[in-house]
């Protein structure tokens, strides 16, 4: 039995909240502060300095040694560099802590060996760190110790962005600005502040640890690169919402509480899809914060794990044959003053402000549906989408029944008169209550869905960090609303003007709008007919960072300027061919020295059986059968390897990023899968005993 917790008792212990800043702050401080987190500016150094020792104070009570700024370089992990409290000691000897303003609001550290895209010469390599005063510090609990982390930004010497933060947060300010001019033509006075709210929902597998440990591939790759199918797959949804085992009951109690500490609000758990597969979704909140605790989600699952003897195994396809992993990026606007505008409310016909907001992100996404599915690649990624179990590679937006009634009203007569009204359902069991059926029902199969009062873009990866996606929604959809507002602003009759932009939008861009199954091959050919992008690989999408349309977008809300989108594309390119060259190198190791050696020695085996049975002279029909297959397979085994060193070797004369990254995926990942094939296939009829890896079935079925 887990031990009982009290939530209100834990939730937040290790976060410096609004309400400890309040307590160790002076009033006038603490003001000041609140001030800046919510019109923004810089902390004079004399506050910061107070702040920093209120919090090195709060968090030395809670027995911390260290602080580290925190922060997300583009390596799609986090970063941290820890330094003690300690000061050098007095003349007696003492060691008194400090923490001064400085190291508070800004780090420098050298820097060159995170990943630049030719951003920085090393012999500029320094880096800075800056607090991110939206987001609270927060405190790490491990065997390591106690650390103070500050989330930061981070970016070059010369200022430009080298995270995921900077950017967000500027997209942050642009989807403000706009939002703000958008209710102002609605004549809101009252809100001040409009900020994304975003709740994704995060799958994950969990193994055990120890056959974990068995599997090379699972280490480096994060993934397997070798397995047969086990005899029972997901085929009969018997682990969807499936009662949770005692071991992954353990592993989720533990690891609401780390997060719960964390202030990180972890709601619903449940099994998924696949076996061995869960899934996390936390109550939605600010855009960075949730960046910021969707990282920490991510790194203290891994953690709690290895206490349960687990792995958790947070790739996008751990395993072929069944479903992968992704994070389903719930996102809305919302105001300081509680108004939700993707809020369709009770009258979605009449509601204009929701009609415009609503045809400008479909604008959005149409335009951008490019720049949107590259948001959400990365390598794992591609062996996911399309997959007839996640959104496919192409990029359309769902609405739901009611509201394509009304888009589709719009475009025919310029208005919405009738209303589809939902459906109530009659359970016929008095003991239980009748439901309306949700308007916008349910499309598992769209990327970018309206669920009710916000759009879940269910296409980003489960490994990958959720900024760049939300950085892309909130600066596409900034874009749409700022051309809405240029238009609007500037008529006569300001209501005409509002009704001709949205019958516009939804005209102009009803080619984005889909609600059929998206798995289906008839969408695909639908959707080459409507002319929408449809980019199969990672690899494809990258240039659109590139793009004329692309820059000028970003370069517009000075988010990224084009050198900064060229290096986001090079770092891509480089990650593509560096994790393929991973995971081909892994294959060439475990078939060299633990395939065929282990098939090797059953055949030899199996060889002196049959000599042996001759000589006793039984005929070993099955023996020669069996021996003969294995050798087919195994000469199939060699020449695959053999192939793939050799298309390796070749890498070196690509001179060229783009280039190499093409030849990894049309050249390495081909002979990969040329290679696994007969190894599965050994797999099937090798002697279980001696094959070197766990199967599927031992990794899946058995934690
Ligand atoms: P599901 O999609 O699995 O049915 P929900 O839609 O209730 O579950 O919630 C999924 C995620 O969406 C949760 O993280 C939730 O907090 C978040 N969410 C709910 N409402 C909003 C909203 N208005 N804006 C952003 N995220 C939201
Ligand atoms: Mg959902």
């Amino acid at each position: 039995m887990s031990k009982a917790v009290n939530v209100e008792d834990i939730f937040a212990k290790n976060v410096f909240t609004i309400g400890k800043m309040k307590e160790y702050l002076p009033k006038e401080v603490f003001d000041e502060v609140m001030t800046i987190r919510s019109q923004g500016g810089e902390l004079p150094l004399h506050t910061a300095d107070v702040v920093a020792n209120a919090m090195k104070d709060w968090a030395v009570e809670n027995g911390a040694t260290h602080f580290t700024h925190w922060f997300q370089p583009l390596t799609g992990v986090t970063a941290e560099k820890h330094d003690a409290f300690i000061k050098h000691p007095d003349e007696e000897g003492r060691c008194l802590l400090e923490f001064s303003g400085k190291e508070l609001i800004k780090g420098e550290s050298d820097a060159s060996s995170f990943p630049s895209g030719g951003l920085r010469a090393t012999f500029e390599a320094r880096g800075y760190t800056a607090w991110d005063m939206t987001s609270p510090a927060f405190l790490k609990e491990d065997a390591i110790g106690v650390i103070l982390c500050i989330p930061t930004a981070f970016c070059s010497y010369k200022g430009e962005a080298l995270d995921m933060k900077t950017p967000l947060l500027r997209s942050m300010e642009a989807i403000n600005t706009q939002s703000l001019r958008l209710l102002r033509l609605f004549g809101n006075t009252t809100s001040t502040k409009v900020t994304p709210s975003v709740g994704p929902e995060q799958e994950y597998f969990l193994v055990d640890r120890n056959k974990y440990l068995k599997r090379e591939d699972l280490i480096f790759a994060g993934r397997t690169l070798f397995g047969a199918p086990a005899p029972k797959g997901q085929e009969l949804d018997d682990h969807y919402y499936g009662n949770i085992q005692e071991r992954i009951g353990g592993f989720m109690h533990d690891l609401n509480i780390e997060l719960w500490k964390l202030g990180v609000t972890a709601k619903t758990q449940h099994n998924e899809v696949a076996p061995a597969q869960h899934e996390l979704a936390p109550i939605y909140e600010t855009a960075n914060v949730a960046m910021d605790h969707n990282q920490l989600v991510m790194e203290i699952m891994k953690k709690v794990a290895t206490r349960h003897d687990l792995a958790c195994l947070l790739h996008e396809k751990p395993f072929a044959g069944v479903n992968g992993s992704g994070k389903h990026n719930n996102w809305s606007l919302n105001t300081d003053d509680g108004i939700n505008l993707l809020d369709p409310g009770d009258s979605p016909n009449g509601n204009l402000q929701f009609l415009l907001v609503l045809s400008c992100i479909v604008k959005a996404v149409d335009v951008h549906a490019d720049l949107l599915r590259q948001s959400a690649s990365c390598v794992g990624n591609d062996l996911r989408l399309g997959g007839s179990e996640a959104p496919p590679a192409v990029i359309s937006v769902f609405l739901g029944e009611q509201l394509e009634d009304i888009v589709r009203q719009i475009i025919e007569f310029g208005e919405a008169s009738n209303l589809k009204e939902n459906v109530t359902i009659r359970t016929g069991v008095s003991a239980l209550p009748d439901f309306e059926i949700d308007a916008t029902d349910r499309n598992r199969t769209s990327p970018f869905a309206f669920t009710g009062n916000k759009f879940e873009f269910r296409t980003v990866g489960s490994s990958d960090s959720i900024g760049s996606p939300n950085i892309t929604i909130n600066t596409i959809v900034a874009e749409a609303f700022s051309e809405a507002c240029d238009i609007i602003e500037s008529a006569e009759d300001k209501k005409s003007a509002i009704h001709d932009v949205i019958t516009d939008n939804f005209t102009a861009h009803q080619r984005v709008i889909f609600s059929g199954d998206g798995y289906s091959e008839g969408w695909r050919k639908e959707a080459a007919r409507r002319g929408l992008p449809c980019l199969e690989s990672m690899v494809d999408a990258i240039d659109t960072l590139n793009d004329e349309k692309t820059a000028r977008l970003f370069e517009k809300f000075s988010i990224f300027t084009k050198a900064e989108l060229g290096s986001r594309a090079e770092i891509l390119y480089e990650t593509y061919v560096k994790t393929i060259n991973i995971e081909a190198n892994t294959m060439i190791d475990i078939v060299s020295r633990q395939i065929i050696p282990a098939v090797s020695g059953y055949s030899g085996r199996l060889a002196d059986t049959v000599n042996n049975m001759l000589q006793a002279g039984v005929k070993p029909m099955v023996q020669m059968g069996l021996l003969n297959d294995v050798n087919t397979q195994l000469t199939e085994v060699d020449e695959a390897l053999v192939k793939l060193k050799f298309l390796l070797e070749n890498v070196s004369e690509i001179g060229d990023i783009k280039e190499k990254a093409y030849y990894f995926k049309d050249n390495i990942i081909p002979a990969m899968a040329k290679l696994r094939k007969p190894v599965d296939n050994l797999e099937t009829i090798v002697d279980k005993r001696t094959w070197p890896l766990p199967s599927y079935a031992d990794l899946m079925f058995e934690v």
